[in-house]
């Protein structure tokens, strides 16, 4: 109890006097404003989300014209950010907030909670930022934090361990001051006590902080399970014909669904260039290839591009494909790999006008 009355008051004098983070969404009251924050949050560095908090709400100033947006413009404006579910359930809850809630977002922590791509996190966010409601966040800062400070060796991923901290962190938390504590806690986690390298010599809890006096701090908080990388092979046509590019959707619940590819392949390597002999008629001497790669949390991707030009349609792709002129590929949603085999395969040449 005393380490937490202490843990308590130290966090909020440090706010006060030595917290100078700075970021557009800090102090905003505006639920909408909080949401799409948090939204863009999850994942994601908050350097990272600036320009896009910015150009969204310059686009959507209110959640109306978010909920009435066309769905690829709005991915568009997302292009870059990644984790694309999120964009989706945006323009979901959006729509929701509209069509269910007059266009005011919810007041009611179990009404928040309720929508599409928030959780226990952002709902205590958003209740708490927005509406002074005593809720308290619980994310990767504040399970650092905690654990180390409190020496917690219960793992933060899984059932009892969550709840545990959980439950701490709403003790801990100043119940008429719930804004001020949570923003002061994730900034202190963002700034101080960071991953790999915290600030412990220069840390206000450095005295009475367990891990940090048992020259521990690295090994905290503990987690169960390591997080399993798969790597997957891809492989795109990208094909010209005339001053067109042919690409199509992606609507499979896969990485990637609703933004736009060019012609998958998925036959062997081996097989690859006898497919495009037989469909185009080429040779390998007429094609130029690259690979790109990505990393997303649970898959690295090694994807190849092959580049070809062809003089006829042929049957396989007149249907699923669209031909899009090359200059106006830039007004669609690609993901980050397909977006540098464009600029890889138009950026040199003149009149394409590819930025
Ligand atoms: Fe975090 Fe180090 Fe401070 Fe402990 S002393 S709270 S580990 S920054």
């Amino acid at each position: 109890m005393k380490d937490e009355l202490f843990f308590r008051t130290t966090l909020l004098a440090w706010h006060k006097t030595n917290n100078a983070r700075q970021l557009p969404w800090k102090n905003e009251s505006d639920p909408y404003k909080i949401w799409l924050s948090e939204i863009m949050l999850q994942q994601t560095r908050a350097e990272a989300v600036i320009p896009f908090y910015e150009k969204f709400l310059a686009h959507f100033p209110q959640i109306s014209d978010l909920a009435n947006a066309n769905e690829q413009h709005v991915f568009k404006l997302w292009e870059g950010l990644g984790y694309y579910n999120r964009c989706r359930n945006l323009i979901t809850t959006a729509k929701a907030i509209v069509q269910e809630h007059g266009g005011i977002f919810p007041s009611d922590y179990k009404q928040i909670l309720a929508l599409k791509g928030v959780g226990v996190y952002t709902a205590a966010a958003i209740a708490s930022f927005a509406y002074e409601q005593a809720y308290a966040v619980v994310d990767g800062n504040v399970y650092r934090i905690l654990a180390r400070f409190f020496h917690i060796e219960k793992p933060i991923d899984n059932a009892e361990g969550k709840s545990f901290f959980q439950t701490l962190a709403q003790r801990l938390l100043h119940l008429q001051k719930a804004k001020l504590y949570n923003q002061a806690i994730m900034d202190f986690g963002a700034t101080v006590c960071t991953p790999k390298q915290p600030h412990c010599h220069s840390c206000v809890f450095q005295q009475r902080c367990i891990s940090f006096q048992k020259g521990l701090v690295l090994n905290f908080p503990v987690k169960l399970k390591k997080t399993k990388v798969i790597k997957r092979q891809m492989a795109y046509l990208m094909i010209q014909y005339k001053n067109k590019i042919f690409i199509q959707q992606r609507k499979e619940n896969d990485i990637w669904k609703n933004l736009y590819e060019f012609v998958p392949y998925e036959g062997t390597k081996k097989e690859l260039y006898e497919y495009i002999s037989t469909h185009f008629d080429l040779n390998k001497s007429d094609i130029q290839q690259q690979i790109f790669t990505q990393q997303l949390t649970h898959q690295e991707l090694t994807i190849t591009i092959l580049f070809f030009q062809i003089q006829h349609i042929p049957a396989i792709l007149t249907t699923n494909f669209v031909a899009v002129p090359i200059t106006k590929l830039n007004t669609f949603a690609f993901p980050k790999a397909l977006r540098e085999a464009i600029l890889w395969a138009f950026s040199k040449k003149k009149n394409i006008g590819i930025k």
